[in-house]
C-alpha cells in the first residue's frame, strides 16, 4: 500500500461531515489516530539467528469503547497502512453500533518465509511488545490477512502468561476449543450475504438470475459464494492470488473448494464447460450482476474503474476500491456497497466472542446467527436510506452514519458551546 493512504482515507472524514450538523470539536478529534505505537520484535530463528521484524499497533478513537481491530502478517505492512485500518475500524464499529472504538496492528513479514515454530514465537514476540498496549477492555485484537485461529491462540495464551490469568476477552477469532464463537469462522462472509439479500430488491437483483463474480477464494469469499449458490444465486467466476477461473454457466464453490484444498490451485477446478482461465484483473472486468471483491486493498482503480460492467459492487475486503476508481464507478451509476458495512460482520461476531467471553456463557451458532442478522439487515437498510435521503452514494452515507453515532458519543461530553454557557 502506498504512503499517503492515510491522508486521502481521512478526506471521508470531511466528505462526510458536509451531510451532518456536526459540532467542529469531532473532526478536530477523529483527525488524527489516538496512539500508535511502533515496535521492533527480534525473533529466533530455527536456526539459531535472530532476525526483526517490524510491527504496529494503532488504537484510532476510543470515544465509543475498547478499541478493535485485526492484526495482519504481511510484507507490505506499514504505519501509514495500519493507521488507516485502524481508522477504518472506528467507522465499521460505529456502522454495526458495536461499542467500540477502532484499532488495528500489523507486521512487515512473509508467512511464508516462517516455518511454525517460527511464526509462533512472532506471534508471542508481537503480545510480548504491546502488552500494555492492548488488553479486554482497551485494546483487543482478531484476525487478518495471514493472521488465524492459532495465531490468536498463541497469543491469548501468551497475554494470559503475562497478566497471570487467562484472559480469553483480550483477543477474538479463537479457537471454539478455547473460547472462541460458534459461527466467527463464516461471519464476514455471511454479514455481506445478509446485507446484500436483504437490499436485494432495491438492488435489482435476485436468486435464480442474477451472476455473482468473486474476487479471491479465502474465508470470506468462500463463504459469500456458498451461502448465495444455496440461495440460488449463480457464482460465475472466483479467482485465488494466482489465477482465476469464470465460467458463464456457473461453478459449485463447494467443488471448487474441495479441488483447491486438495491441489492447492485453481487451475483444472470443476466446471460447467465453458471456462476460462484469466487473471484476476480480467476476472474484474467480466460481465455479471454483483462483483465481490474479496481479495487485497487497490483492486478497482483509477485505471481499470470504467472496465467494470458489474452494476452492483460488495465490497467483502477492505478497501478494494481508490478513491479515484470509486469516482469513476459512482459517475458510472454503480452502487457500491461499502467495506465498512459489507464485511462487518466479522467484527460483529468478533464483538459476540468478546461478550461470551467476560460472560462466561457461550452462545449456540443459531443464536450467533439471529443476532448477526438482527444487526447487518437494520444496518444495512440505514445506509441505504441515508443514500437515498441525501442523494449520495452508499460509502459516503455509512459513513455519515457512523459519524453520526461517534459525534454523538464526542458531544455527549459537551462542546464549546458548553463550556462557553
Ligand atoms: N480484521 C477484521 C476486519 O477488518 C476483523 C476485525 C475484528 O474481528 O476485530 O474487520
Amino acid at each position: 500500500m502506498s504512503e499517503g493512504l492515510f491522508h486521502s482515507a481521512v478526506k471521508r472524514l470531511y466528505s462526510a461531515a458536509e451531510h451532518l450538523d456536526l459540532h467542529e470539536d469531532v473532526l478536530e478529534r477523529l483527525k488524527y489516530p489516538k496512539e500508535t505505537l511502533a515496535a521492533s520484535l527480534p525473533v529466533r530463528m530455527d536456526d539459531g539467528s535472530v532476525r526483526s521484524f517490524k510491527a504496529w499497533r494503532c488504537r484510532y478513537d476510543d470515544t465509543r469503547g475498547p478499541t478493535k481491530g485485526g492484526i495482519r502478517f504481511h510484507p507490505a505492512v506499514c504505519m501509514d497502512e495500519v493507521m488507516t485500518l485502524a481508522f477504518w475500524m472506528t467507522f465499521k464499529c460505529a456502522v454495526a453500533n458495536l461499542p467500540y472504538g477502532g484499532g488495528k496492528g500489523g507486521v512487515s513479514v512473509d508467512v511464508h518465509q516462517l516455518s511454525r515454530t517460527e511464526l509462533e514465537r512472532l506471534s508471542r514476540a508481537y503480545v510480548g511488545a504491546f502488552s500494555r498496549f492492548i488488553g479486554p477492555d482497551r485494546d483487543v485484537p482478531a484476525p487478518d490477512m495471514y493472521t488465524n485461529g492459532i495465531v490468536m491462540a498463541w497469543m491469548a495464551d501468551e497475554y494470559s502468561r503475562i497478566a497471570d490469568e487467562p484472559t480469553p476477552a483480550v483477543i477474538t477469532g479463537k479457537p471454539i476449543a478455547l473460547g472462541g464463537s460458534l459461527g466467527r469462522d463464516d461471519a464476514t462472509g455471511r454479514g455481506g450475504y445478509y446485507v446484500l439479500r436483504h437490499l436485494e430488491d432495491d438492488l435489482g437483483i435476485a436468486p435464480g438470475k442474477s451472476k455473482v463474480v468473486i474476487q479471491g477464494f479465502g474465508n470470506a469469499a468462500f463463504h459469500a459464494a456458498r451461502l448465495l449458490h444455496d440461495d440460488g444465486y449463480q457464482i460465475i467466476g472466483v479467482s485465488d492470488s494466482k489465477s482465476a477461473i469464470y465460467d458463464p454457466d456457473g461453478l459449485n464453490p463447494y467443488d471448487v473448494m474441495e479441488y483447491k484444498q486438495k491441489n492447492r490451485t485453481l487451475d483444472g477446478a470443476p466446471t460447467n464447460g465453458k471456462a476460462k482461465t484469466m487473471s484476476n484483473a480480467e476476472l474484474l472486468e467480466q460481465e455479471c450482476d454483483v462483483l465481490i471483491p474479496a481479495a487485497m486493498e487497490n483492486q478497482i482503480t483509477g485505471d481499470n474503474a470504467d472496465r467494470i460492467v458489474a452494476p452492483v459492487i460488495l465490497e467483502l475486503a477492505n478497501g478494494p476500491i481508490t478513491p479515484e476508481g470509486d469516482a469513476i464507478l459512482n459517475k458510472a451509476g454503480k452502487t457500491v456497497i461499502p467495506d465498512i458495512l459489507a464485511n462487518a460482520g466479522g467484527v460483529t461476531v468478533s464483538y459476540f466472542e468478546w461478550v461470551q467471553n467476560k460472560a462466561g456463557y457461550y452462545w449456540p451458532l443459531d443464536e450467533v446467527q439471529d443476532k448477526l442478522q438482527k444487526i447487518m439487515r437494520p444496518e444495512g437498510r440505514r445506509v441505504w436510506d441515508v443514500s437515498k435521503e441525501k442523494g449520495i452514494d452508499m460509502r459516503t452515507a455509512a459513513y455519515v452514519h457512523a459519524l453520526d453515532r461517534i459525534a454523538s458519543a464526542v458531544e455527549a461530553h459537551g462542546t464549546k458551546a458548553y463550556f462557553d454557557g
